[in-house]
């Protein structure tokens, strides 16, 4: 065991502060890695505070990671001490169910251990994340980084990223097909970036006229503002896809109208609250609510690669680990631009 520095919630109402976090020394297939940069995901939020429930107290999160590999056990073959890697939302799986085989690790049948606040393989032994010095991770989960793009600029796609890439490349997002990206903070500029890039023409959905001149800098074609009744109903029957990406109590029934026959609303976003869903809006028009959650290893390695290949990095604040209560406050309050990211260097 090693102890190293973090930074935890020890209760859902309290802010998070230094911690002492022993992690394992780096067994056969392990890599061991210095964080350089950890994002700041609204999950985070959501966990930290316990709004989803299960929250393991003390929890350090933290799971859009970029870092340095600092030690390998003997049988990593794939990395060596000084490469950049990357970790995002998991750290293992069953590796052999049905979704495993298929690179669908979030999806196993089985459990996957996501990087904080659950569960190794051996259903004991408890996970922490990236707002910690280091972080030692079974080799398959770990994923190369290009030193083409700023660092801290890539930290953000492993959660962000990946989990607008993912379901862009399974509903096939092409060029003319008409998206909107509901909720315009991490990953909703992350979704209009991609979705873009991929030729799709976007609408940003967002509450209010503030951000409406970085969704046009983001590759948004248009801007739409989602408390406007007459907005809503002039754009009744637009969008092929709708990617909801918001954090907090809203209403599906007033997205669902504005999609074409077999238009897709894609919710990314995890409110705490359920929903209620009104049929007439499904059935009318054979339209579909669907979910996705992140991505597979693979898929995160090609999505990673697509981005170093064109350039797409997200927009960060970057923020000292000692700012981190504030930026959760700011994101909160949809005050952000549009990932905080901590440079894990404050953390001393
Ligand atoms: P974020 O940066 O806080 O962005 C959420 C955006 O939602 C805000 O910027 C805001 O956009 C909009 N919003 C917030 N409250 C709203 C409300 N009451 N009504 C309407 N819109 C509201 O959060 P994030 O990090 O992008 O995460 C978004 C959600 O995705 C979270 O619930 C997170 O847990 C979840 N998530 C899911 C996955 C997955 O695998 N599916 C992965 C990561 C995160 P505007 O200001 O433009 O309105
Ligand atoms: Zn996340």
């Amino acid at each position: 065991m090693k102890a190293i520095k973090s930074y935890a919630a020890q209760s859902a109402d309290k802010p998070l502060a230094p911690y002492q976090l022993d992690r394992r020394e780096p067994l056969a297939d392990d890599v061991e890695i210095k964080i350089l940069y950890c994002g700041v995901c609204h999950s985070d939020i959501h966990t930290a505070r316990n709004e989803w429930g299960g929250t393991m107290y003390p929890i350090v999160p933290g799971h859009e990671i970029v870092g340095t590999v600092t030690r390998v056990g003997e049988k990593v073959t794939r990395f060596q001490v000084g490469d950049t890697v990357g970790v995002g939302c998991f750290v293992d799986s069953c590796g052999h169910c049905y979704n495993c085989k298929d690179d669908q690790e979030q999806y196993c049948e089985n459990g996957h251990s996501q990087t904080y606040n659950s569960l190794l393989q051996d259903k004991k032994t408890i996970t922490y994340g990236g707002y910690s010095s280091h972080i030692v991770v079974t080799e398959k989960f770990v994923l190369s980084i290009s030193d083409k793009l700023p660092l801290e600029k890539v930290a953000p796609l492993l959660c962000a990223g990946i989990t607008t890439y993912s379901p862009l490349k399974y509903w096939n997002v092409k060029a003319g097909d008409k998206l909107a990206v509901v909720g315009l903070g991490g990953l909703g500029h992350m979704a209009v970036k991609l979705a873009s890039s991929m030729g799709a023409e976007v609408t940003v959905l967002s509450r209010s006229h503030s951000k409406q001149k970085d969704a046009t800098s983001l590759g948004a074609h248009h801007f739409e503002i989602t408390t406007d009744k007459d907005t809503m109903h002039k754009l009744a029957n637009n969008f092929d896809f709708i990617i909801d990406t918001v954090s907090a109590k809203h209403d599906y029934n007033d997205y669902l109208p504005l999609l074409r026959t077999n238009g897709v609303m894609i919710v990314v976003g995890v409110p705490p609250e359920p929903s209620t869903v009104q049929a007439f809006h499904l059935i009318g028009g054979r339209r579909s609510l669907v979910g996705s959650l992140v991505g597979g290893i693979k898929e995160t390695q090609e999505m990673l690669d697509y981005c170093a290949e064109h350039g797409i990095t997200s927009d960060v604040e970057m923020i000292s680990i000692d700012q981190v209560n504030e930026a959760y406050e700011r994101t909160l309050a949809g005050d952000v631009h549009y990932r905080f990211v901590i440079d894990m260097a404050t953390l001393t």
